[in-house]
């Protein structure tokens, strides 16, 4: 039985993110969508809504949890009892800071493991930050977001 934790800024949540979980949901015995507090990010949603909308958007996979954290990734990963962090691959530009990460990571606690899956090629390009900009400048994001999560964007943009 392996449980992971899959941490993120996650603001706001894209069907990146939900294509990778819905892989790991087939993978692991349970995974916690873990939302990082992050202040150095400067999310543009606060962290219950951010809660929020993830947890509505995954209510369709039932291993999955959503809990916001803010203390150490791997003292978070040991109150979940898993031993696996996700993290999702994109192109070969996340590779530098995922692989510090992780090193870092197993530095801290040598029973986690961390594990890496890529999402289908059409998310290949996705992120929050980018789904941000377009919606800020009027863009459709409706491919790349979840209905409820647009309506969200749409509220705190104005
Ligand atoms: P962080 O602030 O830690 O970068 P994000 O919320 O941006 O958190 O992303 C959380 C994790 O999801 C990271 O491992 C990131 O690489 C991954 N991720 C983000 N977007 C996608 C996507 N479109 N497809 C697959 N993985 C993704």
């Amino acid at each position: 039985m392996v449980n992971a934790v899959y941490p993120g800024t996650f603001d706001p949540i894209t069907n990146g993110h939900i294509d990778l979980l819905a892989r790991a949901s087939k993978l692991f015995e349970h995974v916690t969508l873990a939302v990082a507090y992050n202040t150095n990010k400067h999310p543009l949603f606060e962290l219950h809504e951010r809660v929020s909308m993830a947890t509505k958007a995954l209510s369709h996979l039932p291993n999955i949890s959503v809990v916001g954290f803010d203390n150490l990734l791997v003292d978070f990963a040991h109150t979940q009892q898993a031993s696996v962090i996700l993290r999702g691959l994109r192109a070969v530009s996340d590779f530098e800071y995922e692989f510090q990460l992780a090193g870092m990571n197993r530095n801290l606690a040598s029973d986690i493991e961390t594990v890496f899956l890529t999402p289908a090629e059409q998310y290949a390009y996705l992120s929050s930050s980018l789904v941000k900009e377009v919606a800020r400048l009027g863009g459709d994001v409706t491919k790349f977001v979840p209905e409820q999560v647009i309506a969200e964007i749409n509220k705190k943009l104005g």
